[in-house]
């Protein structure tokens, strides 16, 4: 199970120059903005919820743009950000107090509109096809960077901005003191490390969220889970979506609570059980044309029996080959010895 989770977070590393964060990064940026001045919102007075769960399965909710109130402000580099104004007020006394210790960051990139994202789309469907667009764009209305509440930080280290997601990915020492401060000013760490499989994104040290909550933040914080578990609302699938928009998928059940496990690998590689790796039923998607090996391994007390396929017996055999572009449930059965 590791090595897809792992196979699939290289793919999401390439991907996230165009989905989760780096878009600014592109010529896109120089895309003209409706208006570049004061905030765009109509009214904060619907108080806006603050801990929205905004991802690949949750879309932005519908009123959300008419209420939010942003500001404005220029980076280092003279890029125009867009934040949320009760989340920039947060940033700027987070800053303050890293600047007290020596860390020096600014903002790389926060709100995105859906229509800002809707036109990245239309460009590079019109410039690089729709095929690269399916593969690296983030669809419109599903990025938590539509909030205004998600800031992407940039680092500026001996007098230097460091802004390059390669680069600046090199820096943990620095990221650990960042983040050891977020929960004191109502952000919490987005993107955690071991956790791509529920964020459907890859770690991302810059990415931080506001919660405009210091209870709520600290609790997020200290128990090392993700805004998802927070909300109790976990991704339906358990391994992060394909990035090609594919739906062939697998479903796998594993029978008998707690008797069994399994791993799967690409052929030609060793699948490597994961202890904690959940034992109920659910969903892998396949995002490559290869063949998978599927590998159930009984607990202690226990036998493997069989591997039925749509609740056809399919093997006695532990271990199974999965083809790619098929949707198949697949369960593994075990039974007390
Ligand atoms: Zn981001």
């Amino acid at each position: 199970m590791k090595k897809l989770i792992y196979t699939m977070n290289v793919c999401l590393l390439v991907c996230l120059m165009l989905t989760g964060c780096g878009t600014e990064k592109t010529p896109v940026s120089s895309i003209p903005q409706e208006s570049a001045e004061q905030t765009t919102a109509v009214s904060q007075t619907d108080t806006i919820d603050y801990l929205v769960l905004v991802n690949k399965e949750n879309p932005l909710p519908e009123d959300w743009e008419n209420i939010v109130e942003t500001i404005h402000m220029t980076n280092s580099l003279g890029d125009d950000v867009e934040v949320e104004k009760t989340a920039y007020d947060a940033y700027l006394e987070l800053k303050a107090t890293l600047e007290k210790e020596g860390v020096f960051v600014d903002l790389d990139s926060a709100r995105r509109s859906v229509a800002e994202q809707q036109r990245i789309v239309d460009e590079f469907t019109e410039t690089y096809g729709e095929y690269y667009v399916q593969n690296y764009v983030a669809v419109p209305g599903y990025s938590e960077h539509h909030t205004g509440l998600a800031l992407d930080l940039y680092l500026n280290i001996d007098g230097e901005d460091v802004y390059l997601n390669e680069d600046m990915i090199m820096y943990p020492d620095i990221w650990d003191k960042i983040h050891a401060k977020l929960a004191d000013y109502g952000f919490i760490l987005r993107y955690l490390d071991g956790k791509e499989a529920i964020t459907g994104y890859s770690y991302e040290p810059w990415h931080i969220r506001y919660v405009n909550d210091i209870a709520i933040a600290k609790e997020i914080t200290e128990k090392g889970i993700t805004l998802e578990e927070y909300l109790n609302k976990l991704p339906v699938t358990d391994v992060a979506p394909p990035m090609d928009g594919s739906t062939d998928a697998i479903t796998i059940e594993i029978h008998a609570d707690g008797m069994g496990q399994f791993a799967l690998a690409e052929e030609g590689e060793t699948p490597e059980f994961d202890p904690d790796f959940p034992h109920q039923d659910f969903t892998v998607h396949l995002s490559a044309p290869e063949k998978y090996v599927l590998v159930a391994k009984a607990d202690d007390g226990a036998k493997f029996v069989k591997w039925q396929k749509d609740s056809e017996d399919y093997s006695t055999d532990a271990e199974i080959t999965v083809e790619f572009s098929e949707d198949a449930n697949y369960t593994a059965f075990f039974e007390n010895e």
